[in-house]
């Protein structure tokens, strides 16, 4: 056999082997392919209470999710403020994103300061570039605190930006936009929030719970608990961060309520009649726009 002849026998195996890798490789991409969402939040608690439940569904299937708090809560206690609660508000959301699995970072902006300028326009599309997000989510910019409505106002500016080059040219641009969601609340006016996906919790309450019980700071000060008004307010304070963690929850619970016509559409009938907890995101006219199938396919839970 001359050398010519024996090289269809040695190509063909290499050629099968090709084939397998590529064969697998495409179906990894198509069926699992992993996200990357960033959910920001005015204060160290604000990504937590919204998207805490979808953040441990998806990093429980591998997704990598992260919270970006956009200040540093350093005044939203009635007893301390300044470094000392700043560092306090840090560790405990640190402590709540190794309950949820998910990373998390929170800007050194003085709460109640944060200003939609460009220095943080930058600092907004820099941290949606450096995470690679395919999915972002804020507050709407419809909301009575300024750190939420310039939360919103700053990932609304940030979007467009983040695929141009020479928009801080610094960090590489995304290859696409992301899609773009915002959290629940209940404003009406100039726009109330309409939900394009409302998503199940009910496997992950605990879990949310849990994250929510690293927050003291947040939930159970005595001082802090009733922004020092109220009356009755019980003495210990696992009691009082019992009964705010309750009252979060229950949000959740009004959520599933408010939107069950929106669960039976998604979940079907009986399922989504007998969701007890949930959290609605509304998508922004901004970002890449997909329909709600697409939505569906992006959010765990979903068959
Ligand atoms: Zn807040």
């Amino acid at each position: 056999m001359n050398k010519l002849t024996k090289l269809p026998f040695l190509f063909i195996p290499v050629l099968l082997l090709l084939l397998l890798f590529a064969g697998v490789s495409v179906a990894q991409s198509g069926e699992n392919e992993l996200l990357r969402i960033i959910a920001f939040g005015a204060h160290p608690d604000d990504c937590e209470i919204n998207a805490g439940g979808v953040a441990a569904m998806w990093a429980a299937q591998g997704h990598a999710f992260r919270c970006v708090s956009l200040t540093n809560g350093d005044i939203g206690h009635f007893g301390m403020s300044g470094g000392e609660l700043a560092l306090r508000r840090m560790q405990e959301v640190e402590a709540a994103a190794e309950i949820l699995g998910i990373s998390t970072r929170v800007f050194d902006i003085h709460d109640g300061e944060l200003m939609p300028t460009l220095e943080n326009r930058k600092e907004v599309a820099r941290e949606i570039r450096n995470w690679q997000a395919d999915i972002v989510m804020v507050h709407r910019r419809y909301d009575y605190h300024a750190d939420h409505r310039y939360s919103g106002v700053l990932v609304d500016d940030a979007i467009i930006l983040v695929e141009a080059k020479f928009f801080t040219p610094d960090t590489p641009p995304l290859p696409r936009s992301p899609v773009v969601l915002y959290y629940d609340d209940r404003f009406q006016r100039p726009l109330p929030f309409v939900p394009d996906i409302v998503v199940s919790i009910d496997d992950v309450v605990d879990q949310k719970r849990a994250a929510l019980e690293q927050m003291p700071s947040q939930f159970s000060d005595k001082d802090s608990w009733t922004y020092g008004r109220a009356e009755n307010v019980p003495e210990d304070e696992e009691t009082r961060l019992r009964l705010r963690i309750d009252a979060l929850m229950n949000r959740n619970v009004s959520i599933a309520d408010r939107f069950r016509t929106n669960l039976v559409e998604l979940y079907g009938e009986e399922a989504g009649n007998s969701i007890q907890y949930a959290e609605a995101f509304q998508l922004s006219e901004f970002g890449r726009q997909v329909t709600v199938d697409e939505l569906m396919q992006l959010f765990p839970g979903f068959d």
